[in-house]
């Protein structure tokens, strides 16, 4: 299998259109700006933070204790819920850029997904009932889960109703709600609860996972991926990465993001930073002139000059050292 690049899952010809959705995007939710709040650092609480840069009219701050930048003031969960349900941005990415790229994803990103997630059940001994994943999305990952018949239970939780019915359509069990209105019985607890690229976007983190905590059976284990705020290429961009964007209001870094699930009544079991793509997405932007290396030889000739050489061996080097932009944290709920 070759190595994944950023074109695989965006294909070019078509974000140019994204771009336009994602700029009237950044209107809308400016526009509700006088409804923003203040917040103190949702990774470890602490309030004193230090201004990091600006970019598209957000401010992002950056946590002096742990290192998280987010932004602030920022859009409280009323205003992003708005903002997500009439979204052209995330219409575009469903009705055009995920169809087009999905059997991409399914191979590069979901195959090697569902793959880590199983080793690390077989790893942790954890139960197999039943297992949740909370912003299913198209519902890509739960069907790969399904597919290999590990769990006897796969549940995707999607509140947007067109991609629940995506869902549905692919004979998955959907609960199309907030996880914040999800009730269960002690009988029906998870196993493992899942949450991919989720909680960088959410108004409070800490709540969110409070409740996949509820949702978890004693023994069971939490798995969430989302990105690296320390990682190479958003260390190395800042402004320029397209990660930093006005959807994502959260930028953890593995030890953070461990504090914080350690503070909310769990064991940090493992994190690692599996992210395949830093490399290539900083060479882009080299590529298309949007990030000058002039002034950097190194850089330049790891990513550029002898990037056939180097570029592989580079992102290996990050993906084994933590400081690629793409992280996991696994934890277990501990039995009463
Ligand atoms: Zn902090």
């Amino acid at each position: 299998m070759s190595s994944l690049t950023e074109k695989d899952i965006r294909p070019v010809q078509l974000m140019a259109k994204q771009r336009i959705a994602a700029l009237t995007d950044v209107g809308r939710m400016l526009s509700r700006c006088s409804e923003f709040v203040h917040v103190d650092c949702p990774a470890c609480g602490a309030n004193n933070a230090t201004r990091k840069f600006e970019k598209n009219g957000f401010s992002y701050v950056e946590c002096k204790t742990c290192h998280t930048f987010y932004v602030n003031p920022r859009p409280p969960s009323e205003v992003l819920d708005w903002f997500y349900q009439g979204s052209p941005n995330y219409a575009y990415w469903n009705e055009v850029i995920f169809p087009a790229s999905e059997a991409a994803r399914l191979e590069r990103i979901f195959v090697p997904r569902v793959d880590q997630l199983l080793e690390l059940c077989k790893k942790y001994s954890v139960e197999t009932n039943a297992i949740l994943e909370i912003g299913a999305g198209f519902g890509t990952f739960c069907a790969e889960v399904q597919k290999r018949n590990v769990f006897r239970r796969v549940v995707a939780v999607e509140p947007t109703p067109d991609l629940a019915n995506t869902c549905r359509g692919r004979g998955l069990e959907v609960l199309e709600q907030p996880v914040e209105q999800i009730q269960l019985g002690i009988g029906e607890l998870f196993d493992v609860v899942a949450s991919f690229e989720v909680i960088e976007h959410l108004f409070s983190p800490k709540d969110f996972i409070g409740h996949m905590f509820r949702l978890l059976k004693p023994g069971g284990i939490m798995m969430l991926a989302c990105p690296n705020g320390q990682g190479f290429d958003i260390q190395t961009l800042g402004i320029a990465s397209n990660t930093v964007d006005h959807e994502h209001l959260n930028y953890f870094n593995p030890e953070s993001l461990a504090g914080l699930l350690a503070h909310s009544g769990l064991d940090v079991l493992e994190s690692f930073t599996p992210g395949k793509l830093d490399a290539d997405l900083v060479r882009n932007k080299i590529l298309t002139g949007e990030f000058d290396v002039s002034g950097q030889p190194f850089l330049k000739k790891i990513l550029v000059d002898e990037w056939v050489k180097l570029g592989g061996a580079f992102q290996e080097f990050l993906i084994q050292q933590g400081l690629s932009s793409n992280m996991w944290v696994v934890a277990r709920k501990p039995h009463e």
